[in-house]
């Protein structure tokens, strides 16, 4: 069956021959290193989970390219159902990691690409599409976590990537020949490069003629020649390298990283090149592929909030103020803007619509309000748990005070909140809460939720385009009986 476990994914990041950079230097063993490790554990849950009896028929689904049974990271959707099922998933791994658990970028690209690559075909009699569907096959055969990789690091946002002064900061096609391209640049922010089998490359935006040579799509080995893969640094990541229990990492086992990905003349075979040049489709591909990540927010960013509503109920628990009216009123307002942010990414997948090639797309109108709300009710739940938090849990000792014979008694005995309740659970809870909204897990739930999937302006573009205002001003003066129209609107 084309399951892996979480032991067998392990074992297989382990054997890749990754060209990876921590702080300056190359990291032999990424999977060992204690910064990079609770990153792996948060996709390793991707495999795990689907192991386990309860969450089967959550986490797999039959393939519609082979009948098999296959993890729902490598699916293709095929039905309102799929999508909906897929923002249940996300909100489940949230709950289980607080983290970002990686894995949805790769998903994301599978299902805009064999969609965009059906069209293309269709308009230039090109063969894509089918080297997509055996680059697929074989993803859901071994289990693959495939980095679906789009952002460019972009230099002059003024400038079109063919006008840039340094032409590598998007990433583009600079050879080609009989068994396969050339492509050199580099793609920035990528969840989970570190923690993933393949790297599935895609256009970062719309493009004209001129940018043709970026106009590119194709899949990689992650430790292909040419590939150097840079860590992001997050706040508080050293405190990893601290060998005590955990308490000041407040989510000691699940987190989340990024890497600058670097593409130094890597050779790419034509079996596993799925766009070459054909500008005119990136704009559709990075249109899709947006889409579904926004709507991924609606479930990953939810489960991880559940885990923040909780821990803040559980910090009013410990300073005994539970049953205060302003505190369960905070705990309200955060559960009313959680479920909102649900209530988004089950709309645009209800809404969803079948495309050209089958599988189905979010209702993009949809997506991108959710998305838009992710940018702001975070930073809302993030605000009220401080407010419920404290302010000790930005000024409280560390762990080796609690553990130091000479002082601990005194951190032990003044950090003491309700009778019955150790220090130590207190100090746990509100690291777990300073993680969430100021540590490492603070990329994945405050600063993604604003430019994970696209910054906030990327999605009113999107609002005002699949808007159709020009439908609302008819019903208007229909409703006003007025005639007058500007510019031949409707
Ligand atoms: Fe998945 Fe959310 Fe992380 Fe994106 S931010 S990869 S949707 S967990
Ligand atoms: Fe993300």
């Amino acid at each position: 069956m084309a399951l892996m476990t979480k032991d067998e994914y392990i074992a297989s990041i382990r054997k890749l021959n990754l060209n990876v950079y921590l702080l300056g230097e190359r990291i032999e063993s990424p999977v060992d290193h204690p910064i990079i490790r609770p990153s792996l554990n948060s996709v390793a849950a991707t495999y795990e989970l689907a192991e386990q009896a309860e969450y089967h028929g959550l986490m797999t689904a039959r393939s519609s390219l082979t009948g098999e049974t296959i993890n729902r990271f490598c699916h293709l959707h095929q039905s309102t159902d799929d999508l909906l099922q897929k923002v249940k998933m996300l909100r489940l791994l949230g709950q289980k990691t607080a983290a970002c658990f990686q894995r949805c970028v790769g998903l994301d690209a599978f299902n805009a690409l064999y969609a965009t690559t059906f069209e293309l075909d269709a308009k230039y009699g090109t063969e894509y599409h089918a080297r997509f569907v055996q680059y697929l096959k074989y993803v859901q055969k071994h289990d693959l976590t495939v980095n679906g990789a789009m952002t460019d690091p972009k230099g002059d946002r003024s400038r079109a990537p063919h006008a840039q002064e340094d032409r590598d900061l998007y990433l583009r096609i600079v050879e080609e020949g009989e068994t396969g391209i050339v492509v050199r640049g580099a793609k920035a922010h990528q969840t989970g490069a570190v923690n993933s089998h393949e790297h599935l490359v895609l256009p970062t935006a719309a493009l004209g003629q001129e940018d043709r040579d970026y106009a590119v799509s194709f899949a990689v080995p992650s430790d292909s020649p040419g590939i150097i893969m840079i860590y992001g640094r997050q706040s508080c990541d050293t405190r990893k390298l601290e060998c005590q229990s955990g308490v000041d990492l407040g989510n000691a086992q699940y987190g989340g990283h990024e890497a600058l990905v670097i593409f130094d003349n890597v050779f790419v075979p034509w079996e596993r090149v799925f766009m070459c040049r054909e500008y005119e489709f990136a704009g559709m591909l990075v249109e899709r592929f947006a889409g579904y990540h926004r709507q991924s927010y609606g479930g990953c960013k939810v489960g991880v909030g559940d885990v923040l509503i909780g821990a803040a109920a559980l910090a009013a628990d410990y300073n005994g103020v539970i049953n205060a009216r302003h505190v369960k009123d905070k705990l309200i307002e955060m559960t009313h803007l959680n479920e909102t942010l649900y209530a988004c990414g089950i709309a645009c997948s209800v809404e969803g619509q079948p495309m050209a090639a089958g599988n189905y797309l979010v209702d993009l109108l949809l997506a991108n309000v959710c998305k838009q709300n992710i940018t702001r009710f975070p930073y809302e739940i993030a605000r009220l748990a401080e407010d419920l938090a404290g302010g000790l849990m930005v000024t409280m000792p560390g762990e080796q005070d609690l553990r130091s014979p000479e002082i601990g008694h005194w951190v032990d005995k003044y950090l003491r909140g309700r009778s019955g309740i150790s220090t130590e659970d207190r100090m746990r809870v509100l690291r777990l809460i300073e993680n969430i909204t100021l540590g490492g897990g603070a990329v994945g739930y405050r600063t993604e939720s604003m430019h994970g999937a696209g910054s906030p302006e990327a999605q009113r573009i999107m609002i005002a385009r699949q808007g159709n205002l020009e439908f609302k001003k008819a019903l208007a003066r229909k409703i006003a009986q007025v005639e007058a129209t500007i510019d031949g609107g409707a």
